[in-house]
């Protein structure tokens, strides 16, 4: 065993992913589960695919690649690169896209190696990260129509992310009016709607998914158990699927505040302390190498936190409940951006127990 790790519950994240399995089924949603958080860390896949999911979706085709043998289909959500065409092509059927050169490029590579490969045109709905102008959309799909390497799935949208917008029936009602327009007008199937991400999952948790949207591409949800539009949990979801271990390194009574003059600290950003008297200080040896430290939750809700360098987390243990000592495992919550740099970090041991 080796520190820092991380932990992943299997039965409650078979559990968490049943769930939104099911929430799916019952609505007719279809969910791409977006797995990118765990880098595609094969064990982790065989766990989703034997909770039931056939549907994959990730950002990277390094990871893609990881699960070429997995489920039904696998989809590519971050916009192509030209110059990665030819692996986009290869490791996906489906890709999310907001370019009509990368499109063109998609659909050369598609000719050349023999695959099919659909096309989800992405629309930018008020969130400003990816996706065409609602009202280049007809131009676009008429030129996707006429490519013969790629056929045209379906029109999407994101939500929560660049410009933290929530998705609401308002926008969703007009994506799903978009697709009827353009199935109209080329007299095409366009099957897939995809109404956005975990962010719109209290929609569809509470029924009020707008008629029409066909797809959701959910990761969060199933990691962690929220939706994050309102940051609320979800049915039943376990908020608790990810566990972080780290350990203590040093444990001593030193000031809360430092003496001498302050310059900045090892990110170039001047610290400011809180004169808390002489405290118990816990170094643990997890840093920002490894994980985000400041978004890391303490499970003893009477630690906190001090401070990170690249190598060290700092941790006020004065008030915990439990007596440490050097060598003593200290248990975290991840949340999102915790989760996605612990599960990148080549010095942490992912684990499933
Ligand atoms: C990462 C990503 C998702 C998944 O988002 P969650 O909030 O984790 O559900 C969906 N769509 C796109 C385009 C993404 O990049």
């Amino acid at each position: 065993m080796s520190y820092p790790e991380l932990l992943i519950d299997r039965e409650k994240l078979i559990h968490n992913v049943r769930t939104i399995l099911k929430m799916g089924q019952d609505s007719n949603v279809q969910i791409h589960f977006v797995t990118k958080c765990l880098s595609g860390w094969r064990p982790f896949l065989e766990v989703l695919h034997e909770a039931g999911v056939e549907y994959f979706a990730d950002s990277r085709v390094e990871n893609l690649r990881e699960m070429s043998d997995l489920g039904l289909s696998r989809m590519m959500l971050r916009v192509p690169m030209i110059s990665n065409a030819n692996d986009v092509v290869r490791y996906s059927d489906l890709s999310l896209n907001s370019d009509l050169s990368a499109i063109e490029a998609l659909s050369d590579a598609a000719l050349a190696l023999d695959r099919e490969h659909g096309v989800i045109l992405m629309v930018e709905m008020g969130d400003l990260r990816e996706g065409f102008m609602p009202d280049e959309m007809f131009d676009v799909a008429s030129r996707v129509l006429n490519l013969r390497g790629v056929w045209l799935a379906g029109i999407g949208a994101n939500f929560n992310c660049y410009g933290g917008v929530i998705p609401e029936e308002r926008q969703l009602e007009e994506l799903s009016a978009m697709a009827e327009d353009i199935r109209r007008r080329f007299n095409v199937p366009l099957p897939i709607v995809s109404g956005g991400n975990t962010g719109s999952l209290y929609m569809l948790s509470e029924n009020r998914l707008p008629l029409g949207i066909t797809h959701l591409r959910v990761g969060e949800g199933y990691l962690l158990g929220i939706e994050t539009s309102f940051r609320k949990r979800l049915h039943d979801l376990f908020t608790d699927v990810f566990t972080v271990r780290a350990e203590i390194v040093e444990l001593r009574r030193k000031p809360s505040v430092p003496t001498g003059l302050i310059g900045p600290n090892s990110f170039n950003e001047i610290p400011v302390f809180e004169d808390r008297g002489q405290i118990w200080r816990a170094i643990l040896a997890i840093g920002e190498q490894d994980v985000r430290c400041d978004t890391l939750e303490p499970k003893d809700s009477t630690i906190a936190f001090l401070g990170a360098s690249s190598d060290y987390m700092m941790l006020d243990i004065t008030h915990a409940v439990r007596d440490f000592k050097v060598g003593d495992v200290l248990e975290f919550s991840p949340d999102y951006a915790a989760l996605l740099r612990a599960s990148t970090s080549p010095y942490v041991e992912k684990r499933l127990v």
